[in-house]
């Protein structure tokens, strides 16, 4: 792809890394007539790297410093957007995120950023390490976020899907209440093997075992917080079964399978929520817990060219972590 020139208060990223996120296999699934995008199109929207060069009139930033990018990107200008919300952009469109549908991503060399408010500082995180905390990262600390005032000692949190956004999930439950009993769920043995060194209490093989166990541990309650990472039908079923009265139940995966409510499941007074991404804000949290040591993302990198071996490797469930493509590597 040709560099871009960076426009009026726009800035050129050099790209360290770029996340290969499962959300990508989603979209690489989208039939052509539906896409929000047209050919070619670069994908990666979990970026970070260093600054190249600054468009007319944007200024904070030193060409070389590494950053991180926010990814959703929305007006500016709403009242969300306006409180750093901009992942819930209300002008219709919005948020537009590069990579991801609009505008490309950064699986190239060279990434336009639209505005200098979506750069964090890495301080002293390598962007090619860090780049999974903008999306990996920052979706987990939000989605658990919402639920912290129900995680004080003695509590239960169920992680279904241990994969990129749950490893992160597992270690973020863990830096904001240590007193949480921390369940991860998966169907594969290797990926329950990470989870339980990213501090995952029990670790337990998806399914009605699964559901059994929780309800054991919880004395027939259920847990006060369930993510769910992966949203089909088998996973979504396995929430509502061991969900809590007053607790929350939480959707991040994609899986578009659609969760039945009604007056005896989930949980009584269960609240239900699919969150999407996570806040400016909120990502200056994500990196202040990453320079803290208190999360760390498992990251396998690949290079530009063997871009489409990881999206293959993650489709078959053989990324241990995150891939990250390093394109100017
Ligand atoms: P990933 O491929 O790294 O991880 C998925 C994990 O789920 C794997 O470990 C896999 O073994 C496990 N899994 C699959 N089927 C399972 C089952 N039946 N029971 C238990 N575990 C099962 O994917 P990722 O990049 O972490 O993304 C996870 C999901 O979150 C995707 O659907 C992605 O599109 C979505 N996502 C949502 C948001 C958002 O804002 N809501 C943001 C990013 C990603
Ligand atoms: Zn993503
Ligand atoms: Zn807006």
């Amino acid at each position: 792809m040709p560099v871009p020139e960076p426009g009026p208060g726009e800035v050129l990223l050099k790209v360290g890394g770029a996340g290969a996120c499962h959300s990508d296999l989603h979209l690489l699934e989208v039939p052509a007539g539906a896409r929000s995008f047209t050919l070619p199109f670069t994908l990666g929207h979990e970026n970070a790297g260093w600054v190249e060069t600054m468009g007319p009139g944007a200024t904070g930033f030193e060409p070389g410093d590494p950053v991180i990018v926010y990814g959703p990107w929305g007006c500016g200008l709403c009242m969300n957007c306006r409180q750093g919300i901009e992942n819930y952009c209300q002008t219709p469109g919005k948020p537009s995120p590069g990579g991801l549908g609009g505008t490309d991503g950064g699986m190239a060399e060279y990434l336009l950023v639209p505005s200098t408010r979506y750069l964090i500082p890495l301080g002293s995180l390598d962007p090619r390490e860090a780049a999974p905390l903008t999306d990996a990262g920052l979706t987990s600390y939000h989605a658990v976020k919402r639920s912290v005032h129900l995680l004080g000692p003695g509590s239960t949190a169920v992680v279904i899907g241990a994969g990129g956004l749950g490893q992160m999930a597992i270690q973020v439950l863990k830096a904001l209440s240590s007193a949480t009993t921390v369940v991860a769920i998966d169907t594969s043995a290797d990926k329950l093997k990470i989870a339980n060194t990213m501090g995952a209490d029990e670790e337990l093989v998806s399914g009605d075992d699964a559901v059994k166990q929780i309800k054991d541990m919880t004395h027939g309650q259920g847990a006060e917080v369930v993510l769910d990472f992966v949203g089909i039908n088998p996973t979504l079923t396995m929430a509502a079964q061991v969900s809590r009265m007053l607790g929350h139940l939480t959707i991040v995966g994609l899986g578009n399978a659609a969760l039945p409510v009604n007056f005896n499941s989930p949980a009584k007074e269960c609240s239900v929520a699919s969150p999407f991404w996570g806040s400016i804000p909120e990502l200056i949290d994500v990196i202040a817990l990453a320079q803290a040591g208190k999360i760390k993302m498992l990251v396998e990198h690949f290079p530009l060219d063997s871009a489409a071996e990881a999206y293959r490797l993650l489709h078959d469930g053989k990324i241990a972590g995150r891939a990250v493509i390093t394109p100017n590597d």
